[in-house]
């Protein structure tokens, strides 16, 4: 792959910043945009003084404007956590959500058509909803309430890859879209209230993991470094049509907390806290990654134990304990 000269918006957040590290090690230069509503500049603390990498401070649904000729646009700026209970959940965050999955996409094809550069969308397993069909391939068209409290999401997300396919078609702009399934590792946000932070910091505090519901709901939990090289593989291929991102392997929610109990050596057990589901809260999620495998030669090779081994350390170092 030739040298590129990459933005990418959403750098300082979790998948932003990893991938920005994997892209800078591929050798291209890394433009950086974010205005750090759900991110961090601490994940991009290490890149200071790096002569490849630059960042802009930017809110992506204001006009973007970058100096200079651009390979390649990845539009990752969103909050993506949907808990409620967190400041940085969507659900508290709805009009923001919207904007920059709706006119943030639209600035970000804007500057891609300007450059003649490629586009990769950060889109998601939720456009599928809750899904109805299982587990979830591309063609499957979702089962998506759009009022729903999840709609600022998931329908920003679906007006996002419908933008992107118009700019391919009526424009000829070379887009990519990457429907990202649960996705864990270091830099994930300690307090966003996803199950992975909860559960690992209830965990190393020798509390019991909060289950929402009874913990026979679904995810298919899929190690950063694992979905990045897919993205990556992605965006070097030349692939117009979303494709599926994520592990295979379906676990339970309760079977994910024990499994970190075991791992952490908590044993404090669970507790069942059936209020705190969200409304629309996904039964079961597991990508089909049929088409990643064809096309991509892709498929996530690291297990959920080891994985969560790397995210436990990041988080006991964020948390000031022993490691
Ligand atoms: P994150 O919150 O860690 O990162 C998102 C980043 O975007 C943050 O740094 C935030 O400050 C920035 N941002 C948000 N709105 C912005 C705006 N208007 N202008 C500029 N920057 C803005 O979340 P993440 O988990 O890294 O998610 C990144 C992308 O991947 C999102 O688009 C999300 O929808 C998608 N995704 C993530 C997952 C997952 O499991 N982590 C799953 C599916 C899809
Ligand atoms: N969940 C839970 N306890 C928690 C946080 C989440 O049982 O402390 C459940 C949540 O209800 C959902 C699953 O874990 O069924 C995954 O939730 P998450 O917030 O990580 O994201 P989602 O997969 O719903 O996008």
């Amino acid at each position: 792959m030739d040298k590129m000269r990459i933005l990418i918006t959403g750098a300082a957040g979790f998948l932003g910043s990893h991938l920005c590290d994997r892209l800078l090690a591929d050798g291209h230069e890394i433009i950086g945009m974010d205005n750090f509503i759900t991110g961090s500049p601490d994940n991009l603390a290490h890149l200071a003084g790096n002569p490849r990498f630059s960042f802009i401070r930017h809110d992506v649904s204001n006009f973007i404007f970058v100096p200079g000729k651009l390979d390649a646009v990845l539009h990752f700026a969103s909050p993506a956590s949907p808990n409620p209970t967190s400041p940085y959940g969507y659900v508290n965050l709805p009009i923001q959500t919207m904007k920059a999955g709706a006119l943030g996409t639209h600035n970000t094809l804007g500057v891609a058509r300007k450059n003649h550069a490629r586009y990769l969308l950060a889109s998601t397993s939720e456009i599928y909803g809750d899904p109805l069909e299982h587990p979830q391939k591309e063609s499957y068209w979702g089962h998506v309430d759009p009022i729903g409290v999840r709609s600022v999401y998931d329908e920003a997300k679906r007006f996002a890859e419908a933008l992107t396919m118009a700019y391919h078609r009526f424009h000829g702009i070379d887009t990519r879209i990457v429907r990202i399934f649960n996705t864990y590792g270091p830099r994930m946000h300690l307090d966003d209230g996803r199950v992975v932070p909860n559960f690992i910091q209830q965990a190393l505090r020798n509390e019991p993991l909060t289950i929402y519901g009874d913990g026979t709901q679904t995810r298919s939990f899929c190690y950063v470094d694992d979905l990045i090289d897919g993205i990556v593989r992605l965006l070097y291929s030349d692939e117009h049509l979303p494709v599926n991102i994520g592990n295979p392997n379906e676990t339970s929610i309760l079977d994910f907390a024990h499994l970190i109990n075991q791992i952490v050596g908590n044993q404090a057990g669970v507790q069942f806290k059936p209020t705190q589901r969200l409304e629309g809260d996904p039964q079961r999620r597991q990508p089909d990654i049929q088409r990643a495998k064809e096309i991509l030669g892709w498929q996530p090779r690291i297990n959920l134990e080891d994985g969560l081994k790397q995210t436990i350390a990041y988080f006991k170092y964020k948390m000031n304990l022993p490691s």
